[in-house]
């Protein structure tokens, strides 16, 4: 099979911030280390070195993750929480209303809130740096995966590189490795092996995929990223509410909550939406770039909420087998999906828009 340039692969994937390969295995505390040394100075009110602070935003977690404003974010946040004179500032931040969904801060008080966290055991989470097993991480997660595909599983499973920082609570897949929030891992080191294992399914589907096809046609892309995050989000996730309620305990906004749960809430009409903006652009009622822009950004969450509830209905009508036999296949996964459908009280495919699915996947591909 051969793989398209990764520049373009790149391109398609940031478009969900999804996950692509990350070959080898690796922790690094690199960003976390710095950052601890930063609030310890802080803490006992020293001044922290202009070269000291871009020396924290040029290690990988930072520099792969963040862009200036964000970087500006780190910096006011550590200040306002760890310097003991600024806390008449943190307190009004941590005062102000904490549910707009266009504040321009929103991202600075899911940052604060994160800190003041972390400062709340900050010993013991230096202590855990230290003396927490990373090791039997990958142990943990690689199970878990071969325990999820269908045996024998080949040795294009592989563990990926895994950075730490101190941001929002989080994880990223950033092609090359995942980034992990450390305060994240601290707090819920099970869930996070199994986030590992999620992406790890990511990065071991891709070398099934056939690439060429999916990242020449928009729609494809949104229906190969449906299908990877719906089966991988199987591996992390007991079910669509608690998914949902995560978010909130991983204290964002409650509005993210309801955001997640109305996606889930809409999915029929979601899916039904992909199919007329399809026709539309078909039929020349919707131009390219309108099409590709509207599809993109059609489905909430990085398309999680629709996708994994498609999953667990695979699972409740006994498809899993299926699923899994044909699990790097956008078709098959949308000819699956219409097969329960109906059953479910679910939008179902017209016969056009499958047959349009079928002719771009047999479309001739540009000679090599
Ligand atoms: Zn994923």
């Amino acid at each position: 099979m051969t793989k398209i340039t990764f520049a373009v692969i790149a391109a398609a994937a940031m478009l969900f911030a999804s996950c692509t390969k990350a070959p080898t295995t690796n922790f690094s505390f690199e960003s976390s280390d710095l950052f601890f040394e930063i609030a310890d100075s802080l803490s006992q009110n020293q001044k922290v070195a202009e070269e000291t602070w871009a020396r924290l935003f040029d290690t990988k977690g930072y520099k792969t993750l963040c862009d200036d404003d964000e970087m500006n974010d780190v910096r006011r946040a550590a200040e306002l929480v760890f310097a003991p004179n600024k806390k008449a500032e943190l307190d009004s931040i941590l005062k102000a209303p904490y549910d707009s969904d266009d504040d321009v801060d929103l991202k600075m008080k899911i940052l604060v809130r994160n800190y003041v966290n972390l400062q709340s055991h900050f010993d013991d989470a230096k202590k855990f740096r230290t003396s927490y097993d990373f090791g039997k991480v990958k142990t943990a997660a690689t199970k878990i995966v071969h325990d999820f595909l269908p045996s024998p599983v080949d040795s294009l499973l592989t563990f990926p590189n895994i950075e730490f920082f101190c941001y929002a609570r989080d994880a990223s897949n950033c092609g090359s490795c995942i980034i992990f929030d450390f305060n994240y891992f601290y707090l819920y080191p099970q869930g996070c092996i199994e986030s590992m294992a999620h992406e790890m399914f990511h990065n071991y589907r891709y070398n099934f995929t056939n690439d060429d096809i999916i990242y020449s046609e928009p729609l494809l892309i949104v229906l190969d990223h449906l299908q990877d995050e719906g089966i991988a989000d199987l591996i992390n996730k007991k079910s669509s509410e608690s998914a949902a309620k995560k978010l909130t305990e991983l204290e964002y906004p409650e509005l993210y909550e309801q955001k997640y749960l109305k996606a889930l809430n809409n999915s029929s009409e979601l899916l039904a939406e992909l199919e007329s903006l399809t026709f539309q652009n078909l039929d020349g009622e919707l131009s390219d770039d309108d099409y590709k822009k509207q599809i993109y950004n059609l489905f909430p969450f990085k398309g999680h909420p629709v996708a994994y509830k498609i999953t667990q209905l695979f699972i409740k009508h006994g498809l899993r087998d299926q699923m899994m036999e044909t699990f790097d296949n956008p078709l098959e996964f949308i000819k699956l999906y219409n097969s329960i459908a109906e059953s479910e009280g679910l939008y179902v495919f017209s016969d056009r828009f499958v047959s349009h699915i079928e002719q771009l996947f047999t479309k001739p591909q540009p000679a090599e």
